[in-house]
């Protein structure tokens, strides 16, 4: 299926998704929207996958079919990005929330510093959980390289305001920032040799990415990805070896490597629709074909933002606009309210912003269908010209 697809349901002028299928245009910023090819396949499979009379909730993990499974999703990741030989796919679970522990408790030993690169809500997360092992017997030290919060996150920081430590053990940034909506459209610049960290979530394969520019890159599938469940992480092996012998198992990296990422029962569901959406992007072009389809969809509403600069003012600086998660604000909340209100009515969910930006906040991430984005700009130029 071409990802410029409309959605199945045929738009109708007054109700734009609400159709046939009684599905609407979800913008929730996650868990979102997925593609319908892949959740007819789900439907299917739940039953009975691939003739093995079981349904794919149902296999051990252990078993061939989940063999199999883990094996194509593997074999999918990788073919989407090129990603070299001696990075690791692994599939984590703790929500890329846990990634906020688990990154410090492995690299940022005795002695050594994690440099934190705030740009926005989830990466200020990461930045606290390493605070707090800041100092304790067995950790060294957290440092803030830059935030962005002086401007309300509203920006991405030109390298000459990074402020990196002496030597640091990793560097941590997060790529899209979900609830600002602010994105990087270029790598950090760190020092030399300097394993870089990122925290992709939330626009994870809507663009080309070149993995080996990173120590490591990890996405909670739930956005662009999959459901709920799983955590991609794509990791260097030699980084991977470096991190704490001193922790738990399951708290270390490595150990995931020569499980096949099945050091205990992993989220084999998850891992299942994460390989049918890899093979749905595949099918749909690949990176480059997302990244178009993406520009375009962004297009309709930040167009649309721009149409009426008097009513929606946008959260995001134009040159760190996200072509995943876009937010703006109405003249006042009663305004906002409204506008939720009666874009829902056109079949429009999951339009309110995030209590720490507020006003409103559309997520399109790559299952997101461009009648959904056209539908909103156009009910956005409507309302503002009913409204202002
Ligand atoms: N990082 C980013 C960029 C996110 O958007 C989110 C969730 N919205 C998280 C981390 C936290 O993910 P999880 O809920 O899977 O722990």
């Amino acid at each position: 299926m071409s990802p410029t697809a409309p959605a199945a349901s045929a738009p109708a002028p007054s109700k734009p998704a609400a159709a046939a299928s009684g599905r609407v245009f979800n913008f929730s910023a996650g868990p979102g929207v997925l593609p319908e090819d892949v959740l007819k396949q789900v439907q299917t499979d739940v039953w009975n996958i691939q003739g093995t009379g079981i349904g794919i909730l149902e296999h051990s993990h252990r078993g061939k079919l989940v063999d199999k499974v883990f094996a194509e999703c593997e074999a999918d990741i990788r073919a989407l990005a090129n990603i070299p030989a001696n990075y690791k796919i692994l599939y984590l679970t703790g929500g890329a929330s846990a990634q906020n522990h688990m990154i410090p408790m492995n690299w940022m030993t005795p002695g050594k510093t994690g440099d934190y690169l705030i740009t926005g809500h989830w990466s200020e997360q990461t930045y606290k959980q390493a605070q707090k092992l800041t100092g304790k017997p067995g950790y060294g030290a957290a440092n803030l390289a830059v935030t962005t919060a002086d401007k309300k996150h509203s920006y991405i920081p030109g390298d000459d305001q990074i402020k990196y430590s002496a030597s640091p053990a990793y560097i941590h940034y997060c790529s899209n920032n979900t609830l600002y909506g602010t994105e990087w459209f270029r790598i950090p610049k760190t020092p030399a040799g300097v394993p870089l960290i990122c925290d992709a979530s939330s626009h994870m394969y809507s663009r080309p990415i070149d993995i080996s520019r990173y120590a490591m890159v990890y996405a909670g599938a739930q956005k662009n990805l999959g459901p709920a469940g799983v955590t991609l992480c794509i990791i260097r092996e030699d980084f991977a070896e470096a991190g704490s012998k001193d922790i738990p198992d399951l708290l270390q990296y490595r150990k995931f490597i020569p499980e096949l990422s099945r050091p205990n029962t992993p989220p084999v569901f998850a891992v299942y629709v994460m390989g049918l959406c890899a093979k749905w992007i595949i099918k749909s072009g690949g990176l480059a074909a997302m990244q178009k389809h993406n520009e375009s969809k962004a297009k309709f509403i930040y167009d649309a933002i721009d149409a009426a600069p008097s009513f929606y003012q946008g959260h995001a600086q134009k040159d760190a606009r996200s072509l995943m998660n876009i937010t703006f604000r109405l003249p006042s909340d009663e305004m906002t309210d409204k506008f939720v209100k009666e874009a829902a009515a056109q079949g429009m969910d999951g339009l309110k912003g995030h209590r720490n930006v507020g006003g409103i906040r559309a997520s399109c991430y790559n299952a997101f269908p461009v009648a959904g984005c056209k539908a909103l700009g156009e009910f956005m130029r409507e309302f503002a010209r009913k409204n202002g």
